[in-house]
């Protein structure tokens, strides 16, 4: 009863409420912007540029172990304050936030305070990574599925025309796969698929994109490489394809895939037309005898 009464007298002092107001809007403006994002590293820079007003910063760190996540901002520096965030018992990840100057003890119960902002929002992104990853994720080969693969492939391309650096394209298909299926049965023909997946997951830059096309076709989306770099790799994923141990299935099997190869060769080239060139290459390099590479 006696805290009632004395809260009330603090609102009602004008002295105090007129310091008090401008906090709660600068507190409720925060919410609403980090309210305007669903993608988590616009999300974890909007707050970072926000709280710079309460807690000044030369940048920050989010890991989150469980989605394989980690984004930055600024530049780290010497002195740094680190934070698990959690919610409802949940795991969110963790920030850490950079500084040359040491923080004080009110400024990290500043932070404390502020982090209490961001645990909704973010656990809301975090919620909306997670669909996407599932709607763009092949669930056998753990590889981006085509429906991941229409929005990279216009994102890449006009990046590649607006930064004048060139793209290029691998069309990969295993060769004579329905044999072993009909020989292993078809979990020993998914078990060849994951370990076709790996071997591109091992071999390719973490830049490139890689994506289960159709069934024992995979396509590989190299940034900033032009067609002799591409048909290195491609060589190279190749000859790690076919010596490849594939001892848990049969001995005596050896795995082997035709690779196509094109590369964006003039600024009005579509992507469509891009991957019909890379396609021929690889019809080509079926035609020729396969477990090659051949250049579109
Ligand atoms: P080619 O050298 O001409 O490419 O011959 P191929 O046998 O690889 O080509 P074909 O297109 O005749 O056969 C592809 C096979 O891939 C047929 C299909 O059953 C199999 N396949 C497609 N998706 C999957 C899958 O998810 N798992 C398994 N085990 N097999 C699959
Ligand atoms: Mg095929
Ligand atoms: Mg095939």
């Amino acid at each position: 009863m006696r805290r009632e009464r004395s809260n009330l007298a603090v609102i009602e002092n004008p002295a105090f409420s007129k310091k008090i107001q401008p906090e709660k809007s600068k507190r409720l403006k925060l919410l609403q912007v980090l309210q305007t994002t669903l993608a988590l590293d616009h999300l974890l820079s909007l707050f970072s540029e926000e709280i710079q007003q309460w807690l000044p910063h030369d940048g920050f760190r989010y890991r989150n172990k469980k989605f394989s996540l980690e984004i930055s901002g600024g530049k780290p520096s010497v002195h740094s304050c680190n934070y698990t965030l959690t919610l409802d018992d949940e795991l969110l990840g963790e920030l850490t936030v950079f500084r040359r100057k040491r923080f004080s003890d009110g400024e990290l119960k500043k932070l404390e305070n502020l982090l209490g902002n961001l645990v909704y929002p973010l656990r809301n992104a975090l919620m909306y990574y997670q669909a996407l990853e599932s709607a763009y994720t092949d669930p056998l080969t753990r590889l981006y599925n085509r429906t991941a693969l229409n929005d990279a492939f216009q994102r890449e391309w006009k990046l590649a025309q607006r930064q004048r650096q060139p793209l290029s394209l691998l069309a990969l298909d295993i060769d004579y796969f329905k044999k072993i299926n009909d020989t292993y049965g078809h979990a020993a023909g998914d078990t060849a698929l994951v370990k076709i997946a790996d071997i591109l997951k091992q071999t390719v830059r973490a830049s490139d994109l890689i994506f289960r096309h159709g069934g024992e076709e995979f396509l590989v989306l190299l940034n900033n490489t032009g067609i002799e770099g591409a048909k290195l790799l491609a060589e190279r994923i190749r000859k790690a394809i076919a010596a490849k141990d594939c001892s848990d299935i049969d001995p005596n099997l050896a795995i082997t895939t035709s690779i196509g190869v094109a590369s964006l060769n003039h600024p009005e080239e579509t992507p469509e037309q891009l991957l019909k060139r890379a396609d021929d290459a690889l019809y080509r390099a079926k035609r020729n005898g396969r477990n090659q590479v051949m250049a579109g």
